[in-house]
């Protein structure tokens, strides 16, 4: 259908990037980039206006998102035909701007196009080598210059890497050593390196890449004491296993895994290391609580789990009810004792859903009068249902009385 809409306007129109490298590799992907060459933002416009859905587009790049009624997304960018002064005075070349487009992708793997125009629908266009490297299992810039250009693509490097079992090539390994030796990520910004930090963090299994960032003595950007020995892999992989639990428990629990890893990262790091860490990946506010109050609540939690002989369930509740989920994980991960793990386990799969029958409503029409002694008996009724002394609403009814 996009293809009829690139004839029609008399458009040449690809699809590029991830989706085009993972169908290569026979991997599932299912985002959606489109390369059109001319007016991008125009053909978005009218592939919506024909199929009647919905358009955002940003004028100052040229690109624009069509979403589906099904809140399916495609991205669609601009290609503009661009003028070289070829060097030795040649004549000035216009180059497709298809192939501009993809020369200024990070990686030789990412530089595949397939055209989608009725005529020559599917053709796999690769200018750049990226089939010789799939099959090579090579991770590859396009020039020497990629990282000057754009140090994130390091970090981007390591993660397509352990994402798919390649290895980075001896020349863009090369360049990577440099970009550490010459400090490039200097003037890259906090928000910059963190999105790739937690693109790495989001991946399934984060330890190759970690240990990878490690080897290229590329933690010390993030904080200069950041190192991954090997009490922090353990910890890792023990994050690794918990998530793996959680995961399947809970299939559609959401919360956020880099959070998760990230304090397994700053594990052992004082308030002022962590502080200085997230000034510097200019980690939102919203955040903060995770890593400095709930952090330490979080500790002081674990050290009453592994050690307090009896802890009932409404107690329980009580002391793990104010932390967040990526917490309660990552305390999960840490935790030495059966005790410990049996009591954050039954908080997460049995208690932390549970709540009383009776509410504010209820008691107004039992005919208690509004006040603070409605907390009260709420909160007595629910500790005396967690610990298994009410079961109806009867029950309840008649402790509340
Ligand atoms: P993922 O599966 O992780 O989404 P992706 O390849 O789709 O992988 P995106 O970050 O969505 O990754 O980027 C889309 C495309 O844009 C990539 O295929 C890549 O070619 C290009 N790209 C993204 N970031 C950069 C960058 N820093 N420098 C150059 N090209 C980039």
């Amino acid at each position: 259908e996009l293809g009829k809409i690139a004839d029609a306007m008399g458009l040449e129109a690809f699809l590029v990037g991830g989706f085009v490298r993972d169908l290569v590799m026979s991997h599932k992907n299912e985002d959606f980039d489109v390369v059109v060459e001319g007016d991008g933002i125009a053909f978005a416009r009218r592939f919506a206006q024909v199929h009647g859905c919905r358009v955002h587009s940003h004028s100052e790049f040229g690109t624009a998102v069509i979403i589906m009624e099904d809140g399916f997304k495609i991205d669609v960018a601009s290609a503009r035909f661009e003028y070289y002064a070829s060097p030795a005075s040649l004549p000035v070349v216009e180059t497709s701007s298809l192939k501009m487009d993809l020369y200024r992708r990070d990686f030789t793997v990412n530089t595949m196009a397939i055209q989608i125009n009725e005529k020559s629908f599917g053709t796999l266009i690769d200018y750049f080598g990226a089939q010789r490297d799939i099959k090579a299992k090579a991770i590859r810039v396009l020039h020497n210059l990629s990282f000057v250009e754009d140090p994130t693509r390091v970090f981007r490097a390591i993660r397509f890497e352990q994402r798919y079992g390649f290895s980075i090539g001896k020349l863009t390994s090369n360049l990577i050593k440099n970009a550490v030796k010459m400090d490039f990520f200097r003037h890259l910004s906090g928000r910059r390196l963190f999105s790739e930090l937690k693109l790495i963090l989001e991946d399934e299994n984060p330890i190759g890449a970690v240990d990878r960032m490690a080897g290229y003595n590329l933690l010390p950007f993030i904080h200069p004491d950041l190192d991954f020995g090997p009490e922090k892999q353990d910890l890792f992989e023990s994050v690794k296993e918990v998530l793996t639990w959680h995961d399947l428990q809970f299939m559609d629990d959401s919360y956020m895994k880099w959070a998760v890893q990230f304090l397994a990262l700053f594990h052992g790091f004082d308030q002022d290391q962590v502080d200085a860490a997230l000034l510097r990946l200019e980690i939102a506010p919203k955040f903060h609580d995770l890593f400095y109050e709930h952090r330490q609540y979080g500790r002081q939690c674990l050290y009453r789990l592994e050690r307090e002989e009896k802890i009932i369930n409404s107690e329980l509740y009580r002391m793990l009810r104010l932390l967040p989920t990526e917490m309660l994980l990552f305390l999960l991960a840490r935790a030495k004792s059966k005790n410990a793990k049996r009591r954050l386990t039954r908080f997460l799969t049995e208690l932390k859903g549970v709540a009383c029958l009776l509410s504010g409503k209820t008691l107004k029409q039992m005919g208690i009068k509004p006040g603070p002694i409605y907390k009260k008996v709420l909160d007595a009724v629910l500790d005396a249902r967690l610990d298994g002394k009410v079961f109806t609403f009867e029950d309840e009814m008649a402790l509340a009385v």
